[in-house]
């Protein structure tokens, strides 16, 4: 592996079998992060530290990744139906443009809170360098859910926080996209609120924004690209545990744009679906899951709970469903030590961001269980999120064959540059994808310096 940073303390004390590396502690004072040890925004730049203490990660560069560049936090009344008005409130978060703008998702749901969304910004930031697509890190998002607005209430909502962060993004400085609660409809909104925003629209304002529909400057293969990359990942990773696809049952928890696609192509691959779980509930058929007919199901509305070909089980019967492999696609910090201590499969190949805690992840590695880590796993959205963008940027369109060929060639070299790191600092894949991911932003940084 090539790298012009020399290990600190040579050889790392984080291990495969989940031993933390000490953390510089009067980093995490200055930068004055919440001494909360469940809070995601710790957890995740603690994981920066450990990798950059096995790396030797200049401290400057530490510091500068340990808080965003600039967290926006806006309100807007909108009109509801009945003629009243809500206040709501929506963020941006730009965590890092060392390698190139801005990118990441637009979240709606109830929960989003400053934290979440700096930690999602964090990790884009991490995933795209890694993939080697030329962005940093964003994300934000609206304090609402989709689900108690009707169509014409969410594009209000959508158009108004659009214009209150317009000035905040733009097609060459900040690109949003889906992401939980967000969709392709959602995205068109937004490239057309922004389009009409004439004096930062730019030569094709549409790319402000990626996931939109095909006919409206989406890309082919982008409503896939999230599932399709945890499949390529885990189809160049399983051979190293001795595992086919076509060998493997899984279990996916989460079923709506990941998990639904992940499970699909796996499908495909020839492994079987045996268990599902979303916000509804928990389904079983050891005999197998049509993947295809049960994402057919939920997307008539409702979820998982009510498929008629599968049996609904306990949480904790979900969890202990004999398994290779399993896919947690729905939120933040479900795996945690309890999830983990109960699941008896090979390998968990993370489609959600963050969805293993520390504490999870060591009672995993003391199992043996493999992590396929988010920041590589899951990388296939954004990386096609760029395809859409070189596509707006450039007038042009690929087809299909192209676009899931370069997804392909991104996630392969991704995989093999984390298992390097692994085998040069004999650490865990997480571990390793953070090097390998923090090794390019300090060669920028060395490149660029810090102005002044
Ligand atoms: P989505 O809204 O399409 O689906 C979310 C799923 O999670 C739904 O099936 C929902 O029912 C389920 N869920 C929510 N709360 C739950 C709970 N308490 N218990 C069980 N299930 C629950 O969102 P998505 O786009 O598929 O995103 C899922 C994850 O993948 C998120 O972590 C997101 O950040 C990440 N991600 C998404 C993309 C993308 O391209 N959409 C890219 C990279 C990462």
């Amino acid at each position: 592996m090539s790298t012009t940073l020399s290990p600190k303390h040579g050889h790392p004390s984080t291990s495969p079998t989940g031993a933390a590396a000490a953390v510089d502690q009067s980093i995490l004072k200055e930068v004055q992060l919440p001494a909360d040890a469940d809070n995601l925004y710790t957890q995740t730049v603690t994981t920066m530290l450990q990798a950059a203490e096995i790396m030797g990660l200049p401290e400057h560069i530490r510091l500068i990744l340990a808080q965003p560049k600039n967290e926006i936090i806006v309100h807007f009344p909108v009109r509801m139906d009945n003629g009243k008005y809500r206040l709501f409130k929506g963020y941006r978060v730009q965590h890092n443009n060392a390698l190139g703008p801005y990118k990441g998702g637009l979240r709606f749901h109830p929960s989003v809170h400053l934290d979440d969304v700096k930690s999602l910004a964090f990790l884009m930031t991490m995933k795209c360098s890694l993939v080697g697509v030329p962005y940093g890190g964003g994300k934000g998002g609206i304090k609402v859910n989709p689900r108690d607005h009707s169509a014409a209430e969410m594009e209000r909502i959508v158009r108004r926080f659009t214009s209150a962060i317009a000035h905040n993004i733009g097609p060459d400085y900040d690109i949003p996209a889906p992401d939980v609660g967000s969709n392709s409809q959602h995205m068109a909104w937004i490239a057309d609120t922004y389009s009409f925003l004439s004096e930062v629209g730019g030569d094709n304002p549409a790319a402000v924004i990626t996931g939109k529909p095909i006919e409206y400057g989406g890309s082919l293969g982008r409503e896939k690209a999230t599932g399709q990359g945890v499949v390529n990942t885990l189809v160049e990773m399983l051979p190293a545990l001795s595992l086919r696809p076509e060998q493997c049952a899984f279990s996916v928890l989460g079923f709506g744009n990941v998990g639904s696609w992940s499970a699909k192509i796996f499908q495909e691959k020839g492994a079987r679906l045996v268990a599902a779980a979303d916000h509804t509930g928990f389904i079983r058929n050891d005999k197998g899951i049509d993947a295809a007919d049960l994402a057919e199901h939920v997307g008539r509305g409702g979820g998982v709970a009510n498929y008629s070909k599968a049996t609904a089980i306990t949480k904790d019967e979900f969890y202990k469903t004999k398994v290779e492999v399993f896919i947690p696609a729905a939120l933040e910090q479900m795996i945690q030590e309890q999830e983990a201590g109960m699941l008896q499969c090979r390998v968990v190949a993370e489609g959600a961001n963050a969805p293993t805690t520390p504490g999870g992840e060591r009672v995993l590695a003391s199992r043996g269980i493999e992590v396929l880590p988010a920041i590589l796993c899951n990388a296939g959205g954004v990386t096609v999120s760029y395809f859409e963008w070189v596509q707006n940027k450039s007038f042009r369109s690929w087809d299909l064959e192209r676009v899931d060929e370069e997804l392909n060639r991104h996630m392969v070299r991704a995989a093999h540059r984390v298992r390097d790191a692994r085998s040069h600092y004999k650490c865990d894949l997480r571990t390793a994808a953070y090097i390998a991911a923090l090794e390019r932003i300090a060669k920028a940084y060395a490149a660029r310096g810090i102005f002044p």
